[in-house]
């Protein structure tokens, strides 16, 4: 299976059609069908890390101020307890021996469900509901290099049929964000979204862990980490064999980076 990460921004895209709503159906098209899907969100945010264990996980509608229609959106799909805990042992074995041992995944079965981090994605990709979909939390107390290093873990699961989506945005600041249509993106917004784009191209993974945040551009990109590490998961789980596709590039309200990245 191919990784991705996605660009979710704007929760509207959810009930909107747009050139990257209409890329999001394409992909579910062209791409193989998952067995599974494991998508880390940038909106689950927790004390050490969790997987969704329900069988049928709720829809979240984990924001304010939009629409009832936003509200009405459900996803349905069904959770995989069964492969949840298959994760949780695969994880838990495989870290024993790596630099992030001692990790404890744990198990929800009542707190979580879907948020709109995986839902305004799926509706589009596959709006039939019907592949299980499980998601993983962001200890946001954790480095970059332990979201990155748990993202390499999780890549044997590609041969499993699961497909892994991290899903954020490469910049992402609410506080300049410029609400009109068309709003032109800031300079360093796009240096910064440029500056990733180049560094994934050549795979330079140690430079997207360390010094996303060094320079002046990256700050203003990342002004919190929890739209950033679903990248590190992503990049982490792909390999060097993977040819990377950007299935979508642009800059929404000035601030907020929309690319798309697919590794496969
Ligand atoms: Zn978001």
């Amino acid at each position: 299976m191919p990784v991705l990460f996605l660009g979710h921004g704007n929760p509207m895209n959810a009930i909107q059609k747009n050139p990257f709503t209409h890329m999001l159906k394409e992909l579910g098209v062209n791409i193989p069908t998952p067995r599974l899907i494991l998508c880390i969100s940038a909106h689950w945010m927790t004390q050490s890390t969790w997987l969704t264990h329900m069988p049928k996980p709720k829809t979240i509608h984990d924001f304010s101020g939009f629409p009832q229609e936003l509200f009405n959106v459900e996803y349905p799909a069904p959770g995989s307890p069964h492969d949840a805990e298959k994760i949780q042992s695969l994880i838990t074995e495989a870290s024993r021996g790596s630099e992030i041992r001692n990790l404890s995944l744990q198990l929800d079965d009542h707190h979580w469900g879907l948020d709109h981090g995986t839902w305004s994605l799926l509706v589009h990709m596959y709006p039939q509901a019907t592949i299980p979909v499980i998601q993983l939390s962001l200890d946001l107390s954790k480095p970059p290099e332990f979201h990155y290093q748990l993202g390499q873990h999780l890549s044997v699961l590609r041969e499993q049929g699961v497909l892994i989506i991290g899903s954020g945005n490469i910049v992402h600041n609410l506080r300049m964000i410029k609400w009109e249509e068309n709003a032109e993106p800031y300079d360093w917004a796009i240096e910064f979204d440029q500056w990733v784009k180049e560094k994934i191209l050549k795979r330079d993974d140690l430079s997207l862990i360390s010094d996303a945040t060094s320079s002046k551009s990256g700050q203003l990109s990342i002004p919190t980490p929890d739209h950033w590490y679903p990248l590190l998961y992503a990049l982490g789980a792909s390999r060097k064999t993977d040819e990377i596709h950007f299935d979508y590039e642009a800059i929404d309200h000035g601030s907020i980076a929309m690319r798309c990245v697919r590794w496969k």
